[in-house]
């Protein structure tokens, strides 16, 4: 499948945010996108996922050609888009269990029921893989979580539903080393031909656990340049005011 964005523009409460945004991502393809804060890596994530707040004023969202932007959240996570949040929401009365359920029969109404005849098989063994209390299953989701055990549900969540393109918003911040390898294990786990990746991040540390194909910075809400993994090893050792002299932005 294939993911296109094109010249995307967003504001939030009437500031502009992304300012003709451009990236196209294919299943089988990890892509980092670097940024200072504040240049809209997460406004990006959340107009892919549909957050209401934020309004595009132009341009647009194709999956395999389909306008994401017309579509409903539900829809959009039915058609393949996975998204794992900076800041997850807490939901109490719904325990962990119910939640994926609920989340793997959504999917599976535009699928062939396959995921849910498997579901509690596949929970136990991705449950395992990531080293997690089978307990956890029974906990309310995201109450009292731990930032580490967030990451683990989100990290689950996506294993149980396998996704096209998983989008990972600023997973490594905060987080501990084994909870970031949780995060890695997850992502490259599923990583081959039947799914893509979108890793959003300040630091580069997430990325010396998951080898991006191409790496993208994002300054100002704009993709200024793309490469490979070198532009990993020039944002560390340079800072990203080297990415505003190089490219010319202003202050
Ligand atoms: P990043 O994730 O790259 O740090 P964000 O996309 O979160 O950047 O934010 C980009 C800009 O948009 C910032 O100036 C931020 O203050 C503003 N912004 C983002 N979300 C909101 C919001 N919900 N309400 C008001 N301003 C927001
Ligand atoms: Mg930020
Ligand atoms: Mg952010």
């Amino acid at each position: 499948m294939k993911l296109e964005i094109k010249e995307l523009h967003a504001s939030v409460e009437g500031k502009e945010i992304l300012k003709g945004l451009n990236l196209t991502i294919q299943t089988g393809e990890i892509h980092a996108i670097m940024g200072p804060n504040g240049a809209g890596k997460s406004t990006l994530s959340h107009v892919i996922m549909g957050n209401p707040k934020y309004e595009v004023t132009a341009g647009q969202v194709l999956l395999d050609g389909e306008d994401v932007l017309e579509m409903d959240v539900d829809e959009r996570a039915r058609k393949g888009l996975f998204m794992a949040f900076q800041y997850p929401v807490e939901i109490p009365g719904i325990t962990v269990g119910r939640f994926l359920k609920r989340a793997t029969e959504i999917q599976d109404e535009a699928e062939d029921g396959q995921k849910a005849r498997t579901f509690v098989k596949d929970l136990r063994a991705n449950m395992k893989f990531l080293d997690m209390d089978q307990q956890f299953i029974n906990r309310y989701l995201n109450e009292g979580f731990s930032g580490g055990e967030k990451k683990r549900m989100e990290i689950l969540q996506m294993l149980m539903l396998k996704p096209a393109f998983g989008i990972l918003d600023e997973t490594d911040s905060g987080l501990d080393i084994d909870a970031l390898k949780v995060v890695a294990k997850g992502v490259n786990q599923l990583r081959g031909d039947d799914f893509g990746s979108i890793i959003i991040t300040h630091y580069q540390r997430i990325l010396n656990h998951i080898k991006p194909d191409y790496v993208h910075i994002l300054f100002d809400g704009r993709i200024v340049t793309s490469g490979g993994e070198d532009l990993v090893e020039a944002l560390e050792e340079k800072g990203y005011d080297w990415v505003r002299e190089q490219y010319g932005i202003p202050e």
